[in-house]
C-alpha cells in the first residue's frame, strides 16, 4: 500500500498549480467578468489537463489538479469542462457540465453545455452569462439540447466523479483560505503581539486544518478507489464529499474569523473564497442512504503496481495478509492472545530480526490490526511505541533481551511519564535518578501509569540534571526492585488500569540507561509521536466493528448523525494510510502524529457519543459496554498528551504560528 503521490503524479500537481495560478485571483479586482475568458481556456487546452483521462490519466489526477485550481481560485473552467468531457468524450469544443439541467456553474468563456436527465445526456448551446453568489467562477444558462442515453453505471460514475471535483474544490480552497489566515495572523499586531500568537486563534486553526487535511486524504483514496473500481468507490466518494463540504465549509468560515473585521469586507479575499465553499457545497449531489450505509474501509484486492498511489498490497503485504489469513481460519483460541500471536510470528513483524521481528515493512503491522479487527479477534497488544523507542534508542544488548521479552508478551511493560505535578508540561517532571557509584539512585512518584499493576517493567522518564530538556533520561526499571510500589487507581469506567506508582531510593545499574544520559526528550517524544499515530491504527478496526453495527440496524443507520461519523472513520483510514506510508518511507515527520492524534479522538467521541444515544438501555444500568466505551472515548483528548497540547503543536510546529 502507498498512500502517497508518485513522481508523475507530483509532476502533475506543479503543472496544475502552474496553470491555475495563471488564471488565479488574488484580488477582487482580478475576477471575473474581468477574467480573460479566451487565456483561461487557451491555457487548459494547451495545457493538456482537458484530455487527461482519455491520455491514460486517472481520477485521482482530476482530484489532484481541481485542488490547485480551487487553491489559486482560478475562473478557469476545469471541473465544468473535465465533468463535460466525462459525459460527451474527448472534444475540442468548449463544453462544459451543468448538474441541474439549468445552469452550468463553472463555465467561463464556454460555448455549449452538457446534462444528464432522466437516463439520457443533453448537449445544448450555453445561453447568457449570470450572476450568483459564487463570484470566483462564471455560471451560464442552457438552452434546447440534443439528446443520447447514458446507461445508469455510467451516470453512477458521472455522480460519484462530480462529488470528488467537487470535494477537491472544497478541500484545495479551505486550505489556501487557512493558509492566507496563517500568513495574516503573523504580522496583524494586537496586545503588542502577533495575533497568531493567541492560543484561541491557533485551536480554531489547528482544528480547521486537521478537519481538511482528513478530507483531503479522503477524496485522494476515494478517487484512486473510483479510478481503480473497487467494489466500495462509490460510497467512500460519498463519504469523501461529505467530510470535504463539512471542511471545506469551516476552513473558510475560520480565515473570515481569524481576519477580523476586514474578513468581512469586499476588499478582502477571504469572502469570496467562502462563497465559492458554499457553492461547492450547494451543488454537491446527495449520496443515497444505501452508499452511506455502505461497510466501511474494504481493502482493495490484487497486487499494487510499482509507482503512484495504489491501496492495494504489494507482494510482500500480499504474501503477509495471506499467511495471517491462514492462520486465523483455523480459529486460534484468544486466550494467553498476545503470546499465540506472537509465537505465530504477527507481533512486532515490523522489528528488527535480532529482537525477534521479521523486519517487515510498517503497514504489515496495519495488516494484522485490520485482519484481528474484520474478523472479530482482540486487538494486538498496544506495544508498538514502547517497541519503537527500544528498536531505535536501545543497545544491542537491551534490544536482544528487552525487545524479544516484549514481542514475545513474556514480560509486560508500562510507561511512566505523567507525575501529580507534571502532565501536559512533561519536561517539569521531578523524578530524580541521581548517580551513586556504579548505580543511579531514583527518588519520586509517576502517576495515571497505564496497566502498571498488570506490568513486570518501566520504561522510566526522570531527571538526571536541572536543565528542563537536556536534563531528561530514560530508565529501563524492573517493577519489583526495592523501593517500588504500585498502587491501583479506579478509572471513571470501574477498571483498574491505572496506577501511581512510587521510587524511594531505588537502585538502577548504569546499564538500564536508554540511549545516553540528556536524550530522555528526545526519546520521549520519539515515543509520543507513534503512540498519537499509526500505533493507534488498531482502534479503526474497532471504530469500524461499531460503526457498522449501527449502519447495519435499518432506523439508526438512517440516521445523519451515523452516517456523518462513518465518513469521518473512512477519512481517519485515509490519513493513517498516509502516515504509515510516511514511516515506510523514513519520510514521517513526529509532529504530524498530533493531526492523527486528534482525528483519532474526534471521531471515538463521535462515534461512542452516537452508540450511547442508539442504544435505548445504556444509561438504565449500573454500566454497560456502551457507557464504558463513552468514558474511554472522553480519555482520548487526555492520554498520550491532550487535545490542546496536539493543537499546540499543530499551530506552532505545522502551520508555523508563533509562540509567545
Ligand atoms: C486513560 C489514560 C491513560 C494514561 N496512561 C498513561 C501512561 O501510561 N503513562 C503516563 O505517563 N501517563 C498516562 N496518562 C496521563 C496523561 O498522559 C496525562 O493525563 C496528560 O498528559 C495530561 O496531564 P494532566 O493529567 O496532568 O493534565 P494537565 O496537564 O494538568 O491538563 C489539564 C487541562 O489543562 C490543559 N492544558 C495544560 N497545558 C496547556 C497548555 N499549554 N495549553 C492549553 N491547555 C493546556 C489540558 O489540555 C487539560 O485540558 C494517562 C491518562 C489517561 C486519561
Amino acid at each position: 500500500m502507498r498512500a502517497s503521490l508518485g513522481e508523475i503524479e507530483t509532476a502533475l500537481v506543479s503543472l496544475a498549480r502552474s496553470v491555475a495560478i495563471d488564471s488565479g485571483v488574488s484580488r477582487i479586482e482580478e475576477l471575473p467578468p474581468h477574467a480573460d475568458t479566451d487565456k483561461a481556456w487557451s491555457a487548459l487546452e494547451s495545457s493538456g489537463l482537458l484530455s487527461l483521462r482519455n491520455d491514460g490519466g486517472s481520477v485521482l489526477d482530476l482530484v489532484l489538479c481541481a485542488e490547485q485550481f480551487a487553491g489559486a481560485l482560478s475562473a478557469s473552467p476545469f471541473i465544468g469542462a473535465v465533468l463535460g468531457r466525462e459525459l460527451v468524450g474527448p472534444t475540442s469544443e468548449r463544453i462544459v457540465a451543468s448538474l441541474d439541467g439549468h445552469i452550468a456553474p463553472d463555465a467561463l468563456g464556454a460555448e455549449k453545455v452538457t446534462f444528464v436527465r432522466a437516463g439520457h445526456t443533453h448537449v445544448t448551446n450555453s445561453d447568457s452569462v449570470i450572476l450568483t453568489a459564487d463570484r470566483s467562477r462564471v455560471a451560464m444558462t442552457t438552452a434546447s439540447s440534443d439528446v443520447t442515453s447514458i446507461s445508469a453505471a455510467d451516470e453512477a460514475e458521472f455522480f460519484a466523479l462530480t462529488q470528488l471535483l467537487l470535494g477537491a474544490d472544497l478541500v484545495g480552497n479551505g486550505i489556501a483560505a487557512i493558509q492566507d489566515a496563517v500568513s495574516y495572523a503573523c504580522e496583524r499586531e494586537q496586545f503588542g503581539a502577533p495575533i497568531g500568537g493567541f492560543q484561541a486563534l491557533q485551536h480554531l486553526l489547528a482544528d480547521a486544518w486537521v478537519d481538511l487535511v482528513a478530507a483531503r486524504n479522503a477524496l485522494r483514496s476515494a478517487a484512486w478507489k473510483l479510478g481503480n473500481e473497487t467494489s466500495d468507490a462509490h460510497s467512500a466518494s460519498a463519504r469523501a464529499s461529505l467530510v470535504a463540504s463539512e471542511a471545506g465549509v469551516r476552513g473558510c468560515e475560520t480565515a473570515t474569523q481569524v481576519l477580523g473585521g476586514i474578513g468581512h469586507t469586499w476588499e478582502q479575499i477571504a469572502s469570496v473564497r467562502l462563497r465559492r465553499a458554499l457553492m461547492s457545497r450547494a451543488l454537491l449531489p446527495t449520496p443515497s442512504d444505501e452508499l452511506l450505509c455502505a461497510r466501511i474501509g474494504v481493502t482493495p484486492s490484487g497486487i499494487a503496481l510499482e509507482d503512484g498511489f495504489d491501496l492495494r498490497d504489494d507482494a510482500v503485504e500480499a504474501s503477509f495478509r495471506a499467511r495471517l489469513h491462514t492462520w486465523l481460519s483455523t480459529r486460534p483460541p484468544t486466550t494467553d492472545w498476545h503470546q499465540r500471536l506472537a509465537a505465530a510470528g504477527f507481533v512486532g513483524v515490523s522489528m528488527p530480526t535480532e529482537a525477534g521481528g521479521f523486519a517487515l515493512p510498517v503497514t504489515c503491522e496495519a495488516i494484522v490490526s485490520e485482519e484481528l479487527g474484520d474478523n472479530g479477534f482482540p486487538s494486538p497488544p498496544a506495544i508498538a511505541h514502547l517497541a519503537h523507542a527500544l528498536a531505535e534508542f536501545g543497545t544491542t544488548e537491551q534490544r536482544k533481551v528487552h525487545l524479544t521479552s516484549m514481542l514475545n508478551g513474556s514480560i509486560r511493560w508500562c510507561q511512566g511519564f505523567s507525575e501529580p505535578g507534571a502532565g501536559s508540561d512533561l519536561a517539569s517532571l521531578r523524578t530524580r535518578a541521581n548517580i551513586d557509584g556504579d548505580d543511579f539512585v531514583i527518588n519520586g512518584r509517576k502517576i495515571w501509569t497505564s496497566e502498571a499493576a498488570q506490568s513486570e517493567w518501566i520504561l522510566l522518564l526522570c531527571r538526571t540534571d536541572e536543565h528542563p530538556h537536556r536534563g531528561l533520561s530514560v530508565l529501563l526499571l524492573p517493577l519489583n526492585s526495592s523501593g517500588i510500589e504500585v498502587s491501583t487507581i479506579v478509572t471513571a469506567w470501574g477498571s483498574e488500569e491505572f496506577a501511581e506508582v512510587s521510587f524511594t531510593d531505588v537502585r538502577a545499574p548504569k546499564s538500564a540507561l536508554l540511549g545516553v544520559e540528556g536524550q530522555g526528550w528526545e526519546i520521549a517524544m520519539s515515543l509520543l509521536a507513534v503512540e498519537r499515530g499509526p500505533a493507534d491504527i488498531g482502534w479503526i478496526s474497532k471504530f469500524r466493528r461499531t460503526a457498522s453495527a449501527l449502519l447495519g440496524d435499518p432506523l439508526i443507520g438512517a440516521r445523519p448523525d451515523v452516517q456523518h461519523v462513518a465518513a469521518w472513520i473512512e477519512a481517519l483510514d485515509a490519513t493513517v494510510a498516509v502516515t504509515l506510508t510516511d514511516r515506510r518511507n523514513g519520510t514521517f515527520e513526529p509532529t504530524s502524529g498530533s493531526i492523527d492524534k486528534l482525528l483519532m479522538t474526534k471521531v471515538d467521541q463521535l462515534l461512542h457519543d452516537v452508540a450511547l444515544q442508539s442504544d435505548s438501555q445504556a444509561l438504565f444500568q449500573e454500566t454497560t459496554e456502551t457507557l464504558e466505551r463513552y468514558l474511554w472515548a472522553r480519555a482520548a483528548s487526555v492520554f498520550g498528551g491532550t487535545s490542546q497540547i496536539q493543537k499546540n503543536i499543530v499551530a506552532q510546529r505545522i502551520l508555523g504560528l508563533p509562540r509567545i
